[in-house]
């Protein structure tokens, strides 16, 4: 999937999380909505960084410079469970320097972003190192469908998958400022 697709549908993944942010961190309800999404939808760009044209690659290379190089194999590391706690310890241990009591939820809401990458990545005809490092062998279920995004199918997928989730994202907002 794109970049713009990941960022969607982790950004989709936040909206019921804004739930776990406690009121005391944040006063109003419409920062804790609009904090929750923003941050799974970023973590959902996350595990693409090893992909040199990835959306956010071109980003950091845009804002902070460097250059194009690879950074080792597309969906290792970055694509695993382990990447995932990786990513929400960080993000933890980050917010905690902020503000200690957003600390968990934002723990919980980065690594969860990241995990939907994983997810919607799996349809993907590519294999991921989910178990990496512990079972550094490309995992890929057979039973689930694999569609290149290049493709017409992919393609669909990824217009369908747009437009479902901005639905979602009309429907929780009507519901919010209901
Ligand atoms: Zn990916």
């Amino acid at each position: 999937m794109k970049g713009h697709t990941h960022l969607l549908i982790g950004g989709a993944v936040g909206i019921p999380l804004a739930v776990i942010i406690p009121a005391s961190a944040i006063p109003s309800s419409l920062p804790a909505f609009a904090i929750s999404c923003a941050l799974s939808g970023v973590a959902a760009l996350l595990p693409d960084i090893d992909h040199e044209r990835s959306t956010i690659s071109t980003f950091l290379r845009r804002n902070l410079g460097g250059s194009k190089h690879s950074r080792g194999r597309h969906r290792g590391g970055t694509h695993s469970f382990f990447g995932t706690a990786i990513a929400g310890l960080l993000a933890g241990l980050a917010f905690h320097q902020l503000d200690p009591p957003l600390a968990l939820p934002a723990a919980v809401i980065v690594a969860l972003g990241y995990l939907s990458h994983l997810v919607a990545d799996v349809i993907s005809p590519y294999p991921m190192r989910w178990l990496w490092p512990f079972r550094r062998h490309p995992i890929r279920p057979r039973w689930i469908p694999a569609i290149p995004h290049s493709g017409f199918e992919g393609q669909l997928v990824e217009l369908a998958t747009i437009g479902v989730v901005l639905a979602i994202f009309v429907l929780a907002g009507a519901h919010w400022f209901a």
